[in-house]
């Protein structure tokens, strides 16, 4: 299982309350998001070059690791753990996750949050699952979905992108039922 997990209290209980509030106003602004071995890595510019944090999510406590050398919990792997909470879709999983390892309902929470939406429908398109039976399950209607569908490309969640890859997720699933 590699979807990487973080909860808001384990950022909490293990950074400093500066390093946390300092954080805050870098979320958003990391490019390179990669999730590897269930760890977050992501590279952000600062006043003294570019700063790679890691935030090792798999290990227990919470550590980190960053070239600013202030300390290894620093703001930069602060507001990455924040980013990755926030802001889920700008990491790219390097993990191939197998769905049939997703064993509750926290796994498949950041696995929707983790899986391009495109990702989802090109799986429908494998198994020759019709976008109108995606709004057929969802209501929701077939232009709103492609709208959907165009906007998680271009990089902006819209509101029913979850809703959408969890219906699809629900296709697949009894699509592979009855297989
Ligand atoms: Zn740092």
């Amino acid at each position: 299982m590699n979807v990487a997990k973080l909860t808001e209290d384990q950022l909490r209980t293990t950074f400093p309350f500066e390093a946390l509030s300092r954080g805050e106003g870098s979320v958003g602004q990391f490019y390179d998001c990669i999730v590897k071995n269930g760890d977050l890595y992501g590279k952000i510019k600062g006043n003294h070059g570019v700063y790679n944090a890691v935030l090792y999510t798999s290990r227990t406590p919470l550590t980190g690791e960053c070239n600013c050398k202030t300390t290894d919990l620093c703001k930069h792997t602060a507001a990455l753990g924040l980013s990755y909470l926030y802001t889920p879709w700008v990491f790219k999983c390097e993990d191939n996750i197998d769905r049939a390892n997703l064993k509750n309902i926290d796994d498949i929470q950041f696995y929707v949050a983790m899986t391009p939406l495109r990702q989802f429908v090109n799986e429908l398109k494998e198994q020759k699952i019709a976008l109108s039976k995606l709004a057929e399950i969802t209501r929701i209607p077939l232009q709103q979905i492609s709208a959907a569908i165009r906007d998680s490309e271009n990089g902006t969640p819209h509101t029913l992108t979850d809703i959408l890859k969890l219906a699809i997720l629900y296709l697949l699933d009894s699509n592979a039922l009855r297989a």
